[in-house]
């Protein structure tokens, strides 16, 4: 068990942050900001408590940053998602093994496979505690800055900071104000199928269980490449938990959303001629059809900047650089964004935000056309 943090640990710096957006990058900025002194106040439109979504995986970069929060207290209460796979099974359509990846190395430090909605509360739960501003149902429509300040439009509000910091995900609407350009998203042609499943009733079906039976001992972690699709099904939780998902050619114009179910029957009539495709769909016919969603996947060209042109408006995490789910770097990227961004400001301090934000772009991240 880590020591208790200490609020009293905190010494206001002067610097006022404005946190766009709370996925995992924007909780994550608006904690680093905070642990580092910094004053912060944080819009976002949802309710990002509901539970939303499946799992989502943190690498040993994202969780070296987390460890740190409240003196180890956010990591102790994610422990039960440590994830402990030694190893990634590789299979082809007939379910041979064709590679097996040895993760001893990666897992020697932290990762964790953990619901995001319960992720987002521990984070939140934390941000709350440690004096963060939070204010959720509040949907942010505009940014604005001058050569002393930056600010957002909120409820027709013009709130006032030094800086802001949008991490308003893969559609950012803040984007264009950034880099003055108009760069949409496109469809890729794919999508994820993809869905949590309860690990216990999973490990009550015979024909579904291979997927758990160790996973007391240590996380499984499966990967199939059939017929240009992609399948990985992983446990958490020591097999309490079941997660998977199904890269595959999709060039419909689906509806992007976490919240909108879709039919399983399309999984099951994906995937039902392939040899292997009995031992996959055992254990995701446990998905419940309201759990099951087919994401659809984009692309975007590069960004010119991440700072605006008077230097106090950045852009974080999907809104910056999303990444494929084949990845498992999206939620490790936005933290590391929020590190670096958060410690710039804390040595440039107030006045000199804009070079803060410059460097923290040059550290992450250089645009090559
Ligand atoms: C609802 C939801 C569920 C997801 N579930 C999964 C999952 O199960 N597995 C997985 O791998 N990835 C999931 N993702 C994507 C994943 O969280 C991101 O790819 C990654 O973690 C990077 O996070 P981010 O904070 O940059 O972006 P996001 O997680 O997309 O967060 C962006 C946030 O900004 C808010 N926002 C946008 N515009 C405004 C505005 N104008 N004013 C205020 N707030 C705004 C959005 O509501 C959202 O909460 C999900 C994303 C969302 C939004």
């Amino acid at each position: 068990m880590s020591p208790k943090f200490d609020m009293a640990t905190i010494r206001d710096n002067g610097v006022h942050v404005i946190v766009v957006g709370l996925g995992i990058a924007g909780l994550a900025t608006a904690i680093e900001c905070r642990e580092k002194g910094h004053s912060v106040t944080a819009y976002e439109k949802t309710d990002i408590l509901r539970p939303v979504g499946d799992c989502i995986g943190i690498a040993s970069n994202g969780s070296r940053i987390i460890g740190r929060w409240g003196n180890g207290a956010v990591s102790d209460k994610l422990s039960p998602w440590r994830f402990t796979a030694k190893k990634i099974n590789i299979s082809n359509g007939q379910g041979r093994r064709i590679l097996q990846q040895d993760l001893t190395e990666v897992c020697k430090e932290t990762n964790y496979l953990i619901p995001r909605a319960q992720l987002l509360r521990t984070m939140y739960n934390h941000a709350q505690q440690i004096g963060v501003k939070l204010y959720l149902g509040r949907d942010v429509t505009d940014t604005w800055e001058t050569d002393t300040q930056a600010g957002v439009i909120v409820d027709n509000e013009r709130v006032t900071a030094d800086c802001v910091i949008c991490c308003d995900g893969v559609h950012s609407k803040r984007r264009r104000a950034v880099t003055g350009e108009n760069l949409a998203t496109r469809p890729s042609g794919y999508a994820a199928f993809r869905a949590l499943i309860d690990g216990e009733k999973v490990a009550a079906d015979p024909r579904a269980n291979w997927i758990v039976e160790t996973s007391e001992a240590e996380d499984r972690f499966d990967v199939f490449f059939v017929n240009g699709a992609q399948i990985a099904l992983q446990t958490s939780n020591r097999g309490k938990e079941v997660t998977w998902f199904c890269i595959h050619k999709d060039s419909r114009p689906l509806l992007d959303s976490w919240t909108s179910p879709s039919n399983p029957q399309e999984v099951i009539d994906l995937m039902k001629d392939w040899p292997v495709g009995d031992r996959l769909l055992s254990v995701i016919r446990h998905t419940p059809a309201n759990k099951f969603i087919n994401y659809p996947l984009f692309e975007r060209e590069p960004l010119p900047t991440w700072v605006s042109h008077g230097g106090r408006i950045i852009l974080a995490g999907d809104a910056a650089h999303p990444l494929s789910p084949a990845a498992g770097q999206g939620a490790s990227q936005g933290i590391e964004d929020a590190a670096v961004i958060a410690v710039c400001l804390q040595l440039a301090g107030k006045n000199q935000a804009p070079l803060a934000l410059r460097v923290a772009e040059k550290i992450r991240y250089t645009f090559r056309s």
